[in-house]
């Protein structure tokens, strides 16, 4: 287990006091109503504060659970060597990085990010983002434009869908993972100026893979740029841990790489990886690495010090992954509906929304904390429960949440 935290707890006596709601103001009063709708229809979402660090268990509200909701994958995000690295940079560039990248914001702690990236993932650049939303959504927009045509997965992630929309190419989805339908989708598209391939490798909210190696055949025969979101499977697959492209022996077929240092990584931001000639276009043309602030130094080193973990400690994803395994294996020898799971990513599908918040309630009543994870997340009809196995969660824990899931999803 890492280093407990040195002295660094939290002081809570400064925190402020709860703000007054007062009364919304009449152009605003439609709100009201909606969130009504939302709750009837059993979405409203409630605001968790988590005290202490992520780990195995996690304080939600005053209460300590097993912690099954979070990426923190290999338990890099609570481990002091990131928090010192982070310390170390701190001290030596300051806290903020006071800039854009193109000003001044770029500090050495970001430039040895970028080179740690493109170490990891064998490529000859890579740009680091202040989150993989604004990856996602800034380079999207920057590949492809007006008079282009996107081909996007289903299941892809929100800020995929949201960089699509906003290249305002026209866009075409594809029913997950459904390689015949992308290949009428391309065919049909043989108009436009530049087509486009996006997918997640690793969906998060059904823990399937993208079949990458059809992926890039199709790319290949229809000349279409494959551009690939690996959030999920950074430092988790492949020898040197980069993520599914490597894993597959696809690097040759995948374009542009996307990725998070949020999760597995333990620290914070996105990035973008391949060609120097992409990156260096991206610097020109990616809005929201252009017109944002850097993030801080801090989280860079920390970033990248999470990157030299993933070298140094291969048995940590190797313990995940056969963890991952002896999971689904219990789940569905319970004759539990875990669909299309590959991964560390479970969910176990109950179908209607309630069910799901239902679920969750009652795990949590017996010390698990397993989310719901419900519409828009998931199509209607398709509300589940969601276990993350992280590589901190011990054969007992896993037993324990499987039989105790049995029972509730049985109930
Ligand atoms: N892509 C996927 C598939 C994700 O699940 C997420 C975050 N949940 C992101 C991108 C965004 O990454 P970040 O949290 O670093 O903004």
């Amino acid at each position: 287990m890492p280093e407990a935290g040195p002295t660094c707890r939290h002081d809570d006596a400064g925190a402020a006091a709860a703000p007054a709601a007062g009364p919304l103001p009449d152009a605003l009063g439609w709100i009201a109503g909606e969130i009504d709708a939302l709750r009837e229809a059993g979405l409203e979402r409630p605001q968790r504060v988590r005290s202490g660090r992520q780990g195995r268990t996690v304080a939600l509200d005053g209460r300590t659970l097993l912690n099954f909701g979070s990426n923190d994958y290999l338990g890099y995000a609570g481990d002091v060597r990131l928090t010192k690295a982070a310390s170390k940079a701190s001290c030596a560039e300051g806290f903020g990085a006071g800039a854009s990248p193109l000003v001044s914001g770029h500090s050495r702690a970001h430039e040895t990010l970028e080179r740690s990236i493109t170490a990891l993932l064998d490529v000859g650049a890579a740009l680091v983002f202040p989150s993989g939303f604004a990856a996602n959504a800034a380079t999207l927009a920057a590949v492809a434009g007006p008079g282009d045509f996107i081909a996007s997965d289903a299941r892809n992630h929100a800020s995929i869908i949201d960089g699509c929309r906003l290249s305002r190419a026209e866009i075409g989805i594809y029913p997950h993972r459904d390689m015949a339908a992308l290949d009428r989708l391309l065919a049909g598209a043989a108009g436009p100026r530049r087509r486009i391939v996006v997918t997640d490798t690793l969906f998060s909210m059904d823990g399937s893979r993208a079949p990458l190696a059809d992926l890039c055949d199709l790319a290949r025969r229809h000349g279409a740029i494959l551009v690939v979101d690996e959030a999920h499977a950074t430092g988790l697959f492949g020898d040197r841990g980069s993520g599914l492209v490597e894993a597959t022996g696809c690097a040759d077929g995948v374009h542009v790489r996307i990725g998070t240092l949020s999760k597995a990584i333990g620290a914070a931001g996105g990035f973008v990886a391949g060609h120097p000639d992409l990156v260096h276009w991206l610097r020109h043309t990616a809005r929201a690495w252009i017109f944002s602030t850097a993030h801080p130094p801090a989280v860079a080193a920390a970033a990248a010090r999470g990157i030299a973990l993933v070298g140094a400690e291969p048995d940590r994803r190797r313990t995940l992954a056969t963890r991952a395994a002896l999971f689904r294996e219990r789940l569905a020898a319970a004759g539990l509906d875990t669909g299309v799971a590959e991964a560390q990513i479970v969910p176990v599908i109950l179908g209607a929304a309630d069910a799901a918040v239902a679920a969750a309630a009652a795990l949590a009543a017996e010390g698990f904390f397993v989310p719901a994870i419900r519409p828009p997340s998931v199509p209607q009809g398709m509300s589940l429960v969601r276990a993350s196995v992280c590589w901190h969660h011990t054969v007992e824990d896993l037993e324990r949440l499987a039989a105790t899931l049995a029972r509730h999803a049985a109930a």
